[in-house]
This record gives structure tokens, sequence and C-alpha cells, in this order.
């Protein structure tokens, strides 16, 4: 099954409001098996509504809109699809008269412009909304040879839409296809190797058609494999994964720092918990950015025990040293400024032993940071495992 979710408004399209009704919507349909092809985000205006509820009939089997199901006259939802569908607008006594009460419960009485709320394109369905006034619309529309696709109008207050979904849309999607279908996802976290390296160790596994599926992401020098599985449940979504987790585990098994929401600062401090042990640190270069890191995430304040901030340092392997020393920690990472030859050093001091790399810095002034702070607690990780 094939979906599309279209966002409409204004608001939206102008940059002013970010669009999460989408967002919310694809994960509820990818998590039930049903795959998100399309999102398409259209301003208010009637013939691109038109045209793009059109063009979603033509390509999808499951369509959700958000928003435009108001009162004024910017919301052009339901004449819209009256004429993508080629129909008239009826009036649904029913929704009227929920309306109509929606006010009086509130001491008021309906104004007229919100009658129009109760017209649905005629042979559609109404959807309640026990929130507000807007009802959603339940369209399902016959396609020549490849069976029937259904929209669904829903409006666009995350917290109207997000009930309307689970109480509607949710069981009718369950009930379009046979099989219940569970999707289930498994992160995992890789460090050191650029993208197309990571993908030329794991030849046989980055390929389309490939079930279950593995897919490489990068963002700030941190690659995420995520390998995707289809089953009738989570339990067999799982066992259909481990053999290919497996697989890269033993292709890449060092570079892999952790699994799920990780990132490799969380890693370090879960290995210094583990151990017992504790870091000080001393960094010229990012500025802090390491400390920081590890300050805001250090839950029981025990691995990270202090850090330093200086311009330059004479020595970088004395200043591990010194700060591991000074906060009388087990472990000093210290970080060095920039030189001439465009390398960082950075510096693990352990005991007495200290182990040193070179980093090159370069790239975007916005990455080379972050990156150099995840080589840094990189190294610092490897004389952890
Ligand atoms: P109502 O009758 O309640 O106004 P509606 O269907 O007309 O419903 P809109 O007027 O399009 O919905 O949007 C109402 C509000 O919902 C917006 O002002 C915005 O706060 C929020 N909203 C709309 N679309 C989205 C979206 N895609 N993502 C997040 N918020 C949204």
């Amino acid at each position: 099954m094939r979906a599309e979710i279209i966002a409409i408004g204004d608001e939206l399209t102008s940059g002013e409001r970010l669009d999460t009704n989408t967002q919310w919507l694809a994960k509820q349909l990818t998590g039930v098996g049903v795959e998100v092809m399309f999102h398409t985000t259209v301003g208010d205006d009637m013939a691109a509504n038109v045209d793009v509820f059109r063009t979603a009939i033509g390509r999808a089997d499951v369509i959700v809109t958000t928003g435009g199901l108001g009162p004024t006259a910017d919301d052009l939802t339901r004449d819209a699809l009256a004429e993508a569908l080629g129909v008239e607008l009826v009036c649904d006594r029913a929704s009227l008269e929920h309306i109509r009460n929606l006010f009086e419960s509130r001491g008021r009485q309906m104004p007229e412009r919100n009658e129009q709320q109760a017209y649905f394109p005629a042979g559609t369905a109404a959807i309640r909304n026990p929130n507000g006034t807007a009802p959603g619309i339940h369209a399902q529309v016959a396609k020549t040879g490849t069976g029937v696709c259904h929209l669904f109008a829903l409006p666009g207050v995350p917290a109207e839409m997000h009930e309307m979904y689970a109480q509607c849309v949710a069981p009718a999607v369950a009930s379009l296809d046979g099989e219940p279908r569970v999707i289930r996802h498994r992160t995992i976290k890789v460090f050191g190797p650029g993208e197309s390296q990571l993908e030329s160790m794991l030849p046989d596994l980055i390929r389309r058609g490939r079930e279950p599926r593995v897919g490489i992401t990068a963002s700030a020098a941190t690659l995420t494999l995520r390998i995707t599985a289809a089953a009738a449940d989570e339990a067999t979504c799982m066992a259909v994964m481990e053999p290919t987790a497996q697989q890269i585990y033993e292709a890449v098994g060092r570079f892999i720092f952790g699994e799920g929401d990780i990132d490799m600062h969380h890693a370090v401090l879960e290995l210094l918990a583990k151990r017992g042990e504790t870091l000080a640190t001393h960094e010229c270069f990012p500025r802090g950015l390491i400390a920081g890191w590890l300050a805001a995430d250090d839950i029981g304040r025990r691995g990270f025990v202090g850090g330093r901030v200086s311009p330059e340092v004479d020595d970088v392997v004395a200043a591990a040293q010194e700060v591991r020393k000074a906060f009388a920690a087990t472990h000093g990472l210290s970080v060095g400024p920039g030189d001439e030859s465009g390398e960082v050093e950075v510096a693990v001091a352990v005991g007495d032993n200290v182990v040193t790399e070179r980093f090159k810095l370069g790239g975007h002034v916005a990455v080379v940071g972050p990156r150099i702070a995840k080589c840094a607690l990189n190294l610092l990780r490897l004389n952890l495992v």
C-alpha cells in the first residue's frame, strides 16, 4: 500500500509554521507497514489544491490530508476535494447538529459561516471530531483497475488530528490490507570510516531490494546503519533483523559505538560508568564543546569530573596528565589547538600511560568542531573497551 500525506496551508508553504503533522502521520503509517511515498505541502489556493488531490488520487492508495477544514474563506479542503472528485457539496445533518451543540455547550450561538463545515463532497463520510468544530472527511475513490483509494481529510490542529487519526483512520487503514504488518528499525551507530568506505566494508548489505533493508545516513561525522524489517509482529521483525546486525558487527565491529538514540559522548559516559572510572578534559579546540556535552548528559554526575578550556597549551600530552591529576580522575583527555599543518593533536592519559593521535582539521566550520570532539572522544572510547 502506497500512501501520500498532504499538508495544507499558506503558513506552512511560507515557512511561518513547521509542518509537524506530516512527520507524525508518516511515523504512524510507516509503523503499521504502509509505505509513505510522497509528502506534499500546498498553500491555500483552490486550483493548486484540486491539482494536488487529483495527483495524489492517481498515485496513492491511502491519502491523509491535514488543514483547511475550518470555517474561514481560506479553508478550501472540502470545496477542492468536491471539485477533484467531480461532485457537489451536500449537507450532513448529524455533523450540523454536532457543530451546533458544540457552540451551545460553550454558551455561544453557532455563527452562520460554521454551517459550511457540515457540508461534504457527495458520497463521502464524515469523520467525527470530538474536540473541535471541523469534522474530517473520508472519501473512497474507485480507480480503474487498481482498486480503491482512501482519502482521509483531517483538521490541522495537531491535538484534534491525532485523536481523529487514532479513532477513525488507524482502524480503517488496518482493515485495508489483509495481512497485519508492523515495521521496525534497528539503528547501529558507526564512527571512523567515511560513508563510501563503510559501504565498501558491507558490500552485500546496502543493496536495493535486499530483505531486511539496510540504509546508511551521515550526520555530523556519525554514520547510522538502519536496518528495516516488516513482519506480522515486533518479535518477528527483531528476529529477521538479527542475522543482518550480526553481519554488520562482524564487518565493522570496532567502529560501532552503540545502537539507537546514542551519541559518541553517551557511549563514553556509559563505558566510564560501567568501569567505575572518571574523566577530566582540557580543550584548546573545540573550546569546551566536549565538556559541555559530557556535563549536560552525565546524569549521575559521576563520570565527568571537570574540564578546562584554554586557547593555547605548551604540551598536549602534559595537559592530559595535568588535568587528570588536578581533578583526581582515572582518565585525562586533552585536545590541542589546530597547528599550521592543519592538524590537531589529541592525548588520552590513563595512569602514567598516554596515547596520542593527530586528526586533520578541515571541512565546514559548523562541522569541524563536533567532528574533532567526536574523534577525541572516540580515541578515549577505544582505550576504554
Ligand atoms: P480549524 O478549523 O481548527 O482551524 P483547520 O483544518 O482549518 O482546522 P488550519 O486552519 O489549516 O486547520 O490549521 C489550524 C492550526 O493547526 C494552525 O494554525 C496550526 O497551528 C496548526 N496546523 C495546521 N497544519 C499544521 C501542520 N501541518 N503541522 C503543524 N501544525 C499545523
